[in-house]
C-alpha cells in the first residue's frame, strides 16, 4: 500500500465498545461524510483507523487498538485518496455535465465505498439525455484539463460562474472560499479531494439509476479504477453466460427471453399433469383407513399433494415438505391434530386452520406418521 506519513500528537483516548477514539493535536485526516465524500484511512502509531468522525467542530479517529496520548507516526493510505479524489471529481464532470447537455441540476451527493451517487432534480432521466451527459463528461476526461484550487474572498464570488450558489451561513462565517475550477467548464465550492487533471479521473461511467422522493432521479456511477473493475466483473459474467447458454453477447438477450418462456410453458404442464396425477391417484388408490378416514402419505412430488386434497374424500393427507410436513384434511380438524401433535412433541414450528397445517419437525417420516395416527385415534375418542 502507498502511504503518506506525518508526526501527530495524541492528546486525548478513551475506550469505546467499538474500539478507542483519539484527539489530536491536529489532523491530517479527512473525516468520512464531510461534503458527501469518504473519510481517509490509515494507522495512528500501530493502530488501524477504522472511522473518521466530526462531531461539533472537533475530528474524532475511531482506531482499533490503544495507543496512549503523545506523539506518534500516523500514515495515511494514499491509494484509497486517489481513488476519491477520482470519484469526487468525476462527480464535478458528471454534475456540470448533466447541466450542460439537459439543463438539470444536481441536489445531492453521496460517496460510497463501492459506488457514489447524484440526486438530480427531475424525476424522469432520459435514455438521450444520460447518454449525451456521458459522452460530454467522458470529452471532458479526455481533453486532460487542468483542475485548478482557487482560494478566493466570499465578495470576489461574483467573479466566478458557480454551478451551485454557497450557502448565505457559509459565506457569513468564512473569510476564504475553496473552488475547484475545471477549465471554462465547471467551477464550484467545495473542501474535498480532486485530482490535478481531469485525464486523471479515468471513464466515468453510470451502472444504474432510480426514481427517488417522486421528483428525482438517482443516478450511481464510477471513475477511473472502479469503472475498469466493473468492466470486469461485467465481462467475466457475461462469459460465464455466453459459455453456460451458448450463445454470442449479442444473442444474450433475446436467449434468456427464448428461455423464461419456455420456462413458463413448462411450469404450466408441470401443473397440468400434476393435477391429473392426483385426480388419477385420488380416484383409483386403495387408502389406508385409520378410524375410517383415508390416511393418504404422499412423499413424492409436492407439485401433486398440492392437487390431492380437491379430489380425495373423507381423507386426512400427510406430505413431506422440505423441512417438515404438510396437512390437509376434509374431515378432521387440523389446527386441532397440530395441538396434539405439539403435546407430544412431534412439531418444532408452524400452524394450522381447520383444513390446512404446515408443520416443522425433524421426525423421520415413520415416526412421525406412528404418531399421527395415534392422535387420530386419540381424537376420535375425547370427541
Ligand atoms: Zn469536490
Amino acid at each position: 500500500m502507498e502511504f503518506k506519513e506525518f508526526e501527530v500528537e495524541v492528546v486525548d483516548e478513551k475506550q469505546m465498545d467499538e474500539g478507542f477514539v483519539l484527539k489530536l493535536k491536529e489532523t491530517p485526516f479527512y473525516p468520512d461524510g464531510k461534503g458527501g465524500q469518504l473519510g481517509d484511512r490509515g494507522t495512528i502509531g500501530n493502530a488501524r483507523v477504522l472511522k473518521v468522525i466530526e462531531e461539533n467542530g472537533e475530528t474524532l479517529h475511531l482506531v482499533d487498538k490503544s495507543v496512549g496520548t503523545g506523539k506518534h507516526i500516523a500514515k495515511i493510505d494514499t491509494a484509497r485518496r486517489k481513488d476519491i479524489a477520482q470519484q469526487h471529481t468525476g462527480q464535478h464532470i458528471l454534475s456540470a455535465a448533466f447541466v450542460g447537455t439537459s439543463n438539470i441540476p444536481t441536489v445531492g451527493f453521496h460517496m460510497g465505498e463501492e459506488y457514489s451517487t447524484i440526486d438530480l432534480d427531475v424525476p424522469v432521466l432520459t435514455d438521450e439525455a444520460l447518454r449525451a451527459t456521458l459522452e460530454l463528461a467522458n470529452e471532458i476526461v479526455r481533453s486532460c484539463i487542468d483542475v485548478e484550487i482557487l482560494e478566493v474572498k466570499p465578495e470576489e464570488l461574483d467573479h466566478y460562474h458557480l454551478r451551485k450558489s454557497v450557502d448565505e451561513k457559509i459565506l457569513e462565517s468564512t473569510k476564504s472560499i475553496r473552488l475547484i475550477k475545471i477549465g471554462d467548464f465547471d467551477v464550484s465550492a467545495c473542501g474535498g479531494f480532486h485530482v490535478e487533471n481531469t485525464g486523471m479521473v479515468g471513464t466515468i461511467s453510470v451502472i444504474k439509476t432510480e426514481k427517488i422522493k417522486k421528483t428525482q432521479t438517482r443516478v450511481y456511477f464510477l471513475a477511473g479504477k472502479r469503472t475498469e473493475r466493473h468492466l470486469q466483473k461485467l465481462n467475466d459474467i457475461v462469459g460465464k453466460l455466453t459459455t453456460s447458454l451458448t450463445c454470442s453477447i449479442d444473442e444474450l438477450t433475446s436467449r434468456a427471453e427464448t428461455l423464461l418462456e419456455e420456462l413458463k410453458t413448462a411450469r404450466s404442464l408441470t401443473k397440468k399433469l400434476s393435477e391429473k396425477l392426483a385426480q388419477k391417484i385420488a380416484v383409483s388408490e386403495e387408502f389406508e383407513k385409520v378410524d375410517n378416514i383415508a390416511f393418504v402419505f404422499w412423499q413424492e412430488e409436492p407439485e401433486v399433494a398440492a392437487f390431492l386434497p380437491k379430489y380425495l374424500k373423507n381423507y386426512f393427507l400427510v406430505s413431506k415438505t422440505e423441512d417438515g410436513f404438510m396437512l390437509a384434511s376434509d374431515t378432521l380438524n387440523c389446527s386441532k391434530i397440530v395441538e396434539m401433535l405439539k403435546s407430544a412433541g412431534a412439531v418444532r414450528g408452524g400452524g394450522a386452520g381447520q383444513r390446512r397445517g404446515q408443520i416443522v419437525s425433524d421426525l423421520p417420516p415413520e415416526k412421525f406418521i406412528e404418531l399421527v395416527k395415534k392422535v387420530i385415534k386419540d381424537e376420535s375418542t375425547t370427541t
